[in-house]
C-alpha cells in the first residue's frame, strides 16, 4: 500500500474569466468575478516523466493520472474503483446509425453508477484534503449518491438537497450511505439555495458543479482515458450528454494539458452536446451565437442529469464546442427512450436516458453535417438505466 508520499499536485488556480490566479493550497470556491477557477499544473516540468508510457501497468481506475490531479497526499486519495471504465465498440449500432466507426465510453459501471463518481471523488479527497469538514450540495440526484458514497469513504458528512421528484433509486441510495436528504419542491438551482444557507449559517463545504475547482479535475480524467484507450490518439467526434457540462469542460481541459505535455498536437474530436428537449440551455444559446446562456423556464425531463436550467460554466462549454467545430442538439424524452432500448439490444449496456439522448444525436448531428459518415465516434453513456427504473418520459 501506498504511503503518504508527496505527489507534485497543482501549481496555482486560475479564473477561467480573467486568468487572475490563486493559491490552490486553500479551500476556494468561485473567483472573485464569480466564475469557475481551473487548477493548473507545472506540465513543462512533468513532460519527460509523465508519458504515455509511464502509465503502463498502473492502478485501473483514474488515480492512474494522479500526476495531474490536485491531491497531494495519498491518504487522501478517497478509492471506490472510479474510472477507467469500457470503451466499448457498438458495430451494430455503428451500422444502424450509418457511421464508420461508434464507441460507447460506459460510464455506468462507476460505483455509484454513473460518472459523477468520477468528480466527487476527487472533490471529497480535495476538501478532506484542505481541511472540510461538513460537506453539502444540491444535486439533480446522482451527484448526491456519489457525494455521499465519497463522504461515507472518507468518514465526513454530507448534506443533500434534491428535487423531490428524484428518482426513487437514488433517494434509497443516498440515504443508504448516512448523509443528511433534504426533498425540495422545486429544481436544482433551487436546492442551491438551501445549501447556500447552510454554508453561511452552519459553515458547511459547497460541492456544487464548477463551483469549486476540482469535480472537474475528476471529469478531466474521461480525456486521458479515450486517448489511452484508442491506443494513443482522440476520436474524430464526441457526443456528451450536458447538464452542468463538466464532463465536456473536464476533457476540453485533458486536451489542452495532453497538448502541452506532448501527447497530442493541435487537433482536437469534434465537441458535441446533447441536451433534453424539456431543458435545453445551451441548444438555445449556441443556435443563438451566444457566448453565455440563459436561464431555461419550467424546465422538464426525465433525464434527470440534463434537468440543470442554468449552468456557470456556459461560456467554456460554448467555447469548447465553437473551438471544437462541434453542436448542439437538444432530443425529446420520448426518442430517448427509443433510443435507450435499440443501444441495449445492440450492445449490452443498459443505458440511462442521458446515454439514449447522445445516441439519438447522432442522425440530426449528420444531417447538420457535424458528424460525417466516415467518423469514429464516442457517445457517453454517463449512468446506469438501473438507477432511472420507475421513470417515464414526460414528453
Ligand atoms: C450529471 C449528469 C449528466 C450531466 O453532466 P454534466 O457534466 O454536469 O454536464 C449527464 N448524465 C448523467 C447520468 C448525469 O448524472
Amino acid at each position: 500500500m501506498d504511503d503518504g508520499s508527496t505527489l507534485p499536485g497543482a501549481s496555482h488556480l486560475e479564473c477561467t474569466w480573467t486568468g487572475e490566479t490563486f493559491e490552490s493550497e486553500a479551500l476556494q470556491g468561485l473567483s472573485p468575478v464569480g466564475k469557475p477557477l481551473f487548477a493548473r499544473y507545472d506540465l513543462a516540468a512533468l513532460r519527460d516523466r509523465f508519458t504515455p508510457e509511464s502509465l503502463e501497468g498502473r492502478r485501473p481506475d483514474l488515480w492512474r493520472y494522479e500526476e495531474v490531479l490536485p491531491v497531494r497526499d495519498r491518504r487522501y486519495q478517497v478509492q471506490l474503483g472510479e474510472g477507467w471504465t469500457p470503451l466499448v465498440d457498438a458495430p451494430r449500432t455503428a451500422k444502424r446509425l450509418g457511421v464508420r466507426r461508434l464507441l460507447v465510453k460506459n460510464e455506468g459501471i462507476n460505483p455509484t453508477g454513473s460518472f459523477k463518481d468520477r468528480g466527487l471523488a476527487l472533490a471529497v479527497s480535495r476538501a478532506w484534503e484542505l481541511g472540510a469538514e461538513e460537506l453539502a450540495l444540491p444535486s439533480a440526484g446522482n451527484a448526491g449518491s456519489a457525494a455521499s458514497a465519497y463522504g461515507a469513504a472518507a468518514g465526513l458528512p454530507v448534506h443533500v438537497v434534491v428535487p423531490q421528484d428524484t428518482p426513487a433509486p437514488i433517494l434509497e441510495e443516498i440515504r443508504a450511505f448516512g448523509s443528511d436528504l433534504q426533498l425540495l419542491d422545486g429544481l436544482i438551482n433551487d436546492c442551491g439555495e438551501v445549501v447556500k444557507k447552510g454554508v453561511e449559517e452552519k459553515g458547511w463545504w459547497p460541492l456544487s458543479t464548477l463551483k469549486e475547482p476540482y469535480r472537474v479535475e475528476g471529469k478531466k480524467t474521461m480525456g486521458y482515458e479515450l486517448f489511452e484507450q484508442l491506443g494513443g490518439r482522440l476520436p474524430d467526434a464526441i457526443v456528451y450528454p450536458t447538464g452542468g457540462g463538466t464532463g465536456l469542460i473536464g476533457m476540453w481541459k485533458a486536451f489542452h494539458e495532453m497538448e502541452e505535455l506532448g501527447w497530442i498536437g493541435s487537433e482536437r474530436p469534434r465537441m458535441i452536446s446533447v441536451q433534453s428537449a424539456g431543458c435545453a440551455p445551451m441548444v438555445r444559446a449556441w443556435e443563438e451565437g451566444a457566448e453565455e446562456a440563459d436561464l431555461w423556464e419550467n424546465a422538464t425531463t426525465y433525464a434527470s442529469g440534463l434537468r440543470v436550467p442554468g449552468a456557470v460554466g456556459d461560456f467554456l462549454i460554448l467555447r469548447a464546442l465553437r473551438e471544437s467545430g462541434g453542436g448542439a442538439v437538444a432530443v425529446k424524452d420520448h426518442v430517448m427512450a427509443e433510443w435507450v432500448a435499440k443501444l441495449g439490444a445492440d450492445t449490452g449496456i443498459f443505458a440511462a436516458p442521458e446515454g439514449g439522448a447522445v445516441a439519438a444525436a447522432v442522425p440530426p448531428m449528420m444531417e447538420q453535417g457535424i458528424i460525417d459518415p466516415d467518423d469514429e465516434v464516442v457517445l457517453f453513456n454517463t449512468g446506469s438505466g438501473l438507477k432511472y427504473v420507475g421513470m417515464t418520459p414526460v414528453d
